[in-house]
């Protein structure tokens, strides 16, 4: 058998970090005992119907069977303009300012190949979604990485980038409401980032994949696109993965700067071709139809998050109530570190929760647990934890 050697690109990806956790998970499985997974940041509740009509009406339509436009449909991109006006009183022209993505993954991990040679530094905000990192380094990019630190209310701290550092750097990653820290960025944050954007042309790639999960109406999180100025350097990309339970039909959206978009959609055309446009009229749906469904799924992930802070707080654990998405960062007890108590957690009770440090340093010493089993299964982790 002839043996391929797999490009460098392969090699140099981390060790995926939970491997561990997904060994010690099947031997625990093996050896019959109950397990709660609050490791995985996957809705457990379904699509609504009123999403599914706007499927099932789509998908027996002849013009959605052959491919679709590439930036996606003109309704599509239109709804996500009207949703961006409605909830965030920012004006998106539809056809350069809106672009259709087979999930905001997707997006994110194409965009630095549109804006990163090799050699050029790229900022990202860590704890993070590993896409960030990875993305850059698939384009060649070097990444410097900027600690999101309690002290500092998990945002990172732009006076200690050096005006060198700065100027070198192409494009700054972040991601408020955060995942995995649950962290909300103020009015102010997003202010002097986009002034030090402007100063040293930077890209500012703002990923919103939580902006609908907030748990207090009087403190929406906010776009990025609401900062005088933002359209001149940033591009937010958003998902209707989380708010609707889509995050099994694949569609999100980056929006913003339209050069930035046009580029990212010229290197999208030259490797995919499109949104099946059936998913997309799903969207136009949940984005019109959407909020009372967001605010019934934001009133169930409260009081799950309600159940874990006290209970955690009961326990000893310390541990912020947070504003908005629906995971919560703990810290581990004193003297642990955070991969040995997860596993120790999940060899003695059977509860999976994920290693701070797996989402980068400054990880390291906290676990976070997704709220994506329903009250009673929350209730027995808690147990369970307190137990250990
Ligand atoms: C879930 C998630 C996404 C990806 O969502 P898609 O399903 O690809 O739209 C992007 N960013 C963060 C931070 C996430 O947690």
């Amino acid at each position: 058998m002839p043996h391929f050697k797999p490009a460098d690109r392969l090699a140099h990806l981390p060790p995926y970090l939970f491997a561990e956790i997904d060994r010690v998970k099947n031997e625990v499985k093996a050896k019959g005992m109950d397990i709660i997974d609050l490791g995985v940041g996957d809705p457990d509740l379904p699509t609504p119907d009123f999403i599914i009509d706007a499927m099932n009406k789509a998908v027996v339509k002849d013009e959605h069977h052959r491919y679709p436009s590439y930036s996606g449909l003109n309704s599509f991109r239109e709804a996500v303009s009207r949703w961006y006006h409605d909830r965030f009183n920012v004006h998106l022209d539809p056809k350069t300012e809106v672009l259709s993505l087979i999930g905001s993954k997707e997006g994110l991990a194409h965009f630095p190949l549109a804006f990163v040679d090799p050699g050029d530094l790229v900022l990202i905000s860590t704890p993070n979604y590993p896409v960030y990192p990875i993305a850059t380094m698939f384009a060649g990019g070097e990444t410097r990485f900027l600690p999101l630190t309690e002290d500092k209310d998990f945002l990172p701290d732009l006076d200690a980038v050096s005006a060198d550092t700065w100027k070198k750097a192409k494009i700054l990653f972040l991601n408020y409401p955060n995942n995995p820290t649950a962290a909300m960025a103020p009015r102010s944050f997003y202010e002097k980032l986009v002034d030090k954007a402007k100063e040293f042309t930077t890209i500012l790639v703002h990923d919103a994949a939580y902006s609908e999960m907030y748990f207090n109406p009087d403190d929406k999180p906010l776009s990025i696109l609401e900062i005088p100025g933002a359209r001149d350097v940033a591009i937010e990309f958003h998902s209707l993965s989380k708010t609707y339970n889509m995050t099994g039909w694949r569609i999100g959206m980056a929006v913003g700067n339209a050069e930035l978009v046009q580029a990212l959609g010229k290197i999208k055309s030259n490797i995919d071709s499109g949104i099946f446009q059936a998913i997309q009229e799903a969207g136009i749906a949940a984005l019109e139809q959407g909020e009372p469904f967001a605010g019934k799924m934001r009133a169930i992930y409260r009081n799950r998050r309600d159940i874990v802070v006290d209970g955690l707080q009961k326990y000893g654990l310390e541990c912020r109530r947070p504003g908005a998405t629906f995971y919560v960062w703990a810290r581990v007890p004193r003297g642990r570190d955070s991969a040995g108590f997860v596993a120790d957690l999940l060899q003695r009770t059977g509860v999976v929760v994920t290693p701070g440090n797996g989402f980068g340093k400054p990880g390291e010493g906290y676990f976070r647990i997704a709220l994506t089993v329903n009250e009673d299964r929350l209730n027995e982790a808690l147990s369970r934890i307190a137990s250990l």
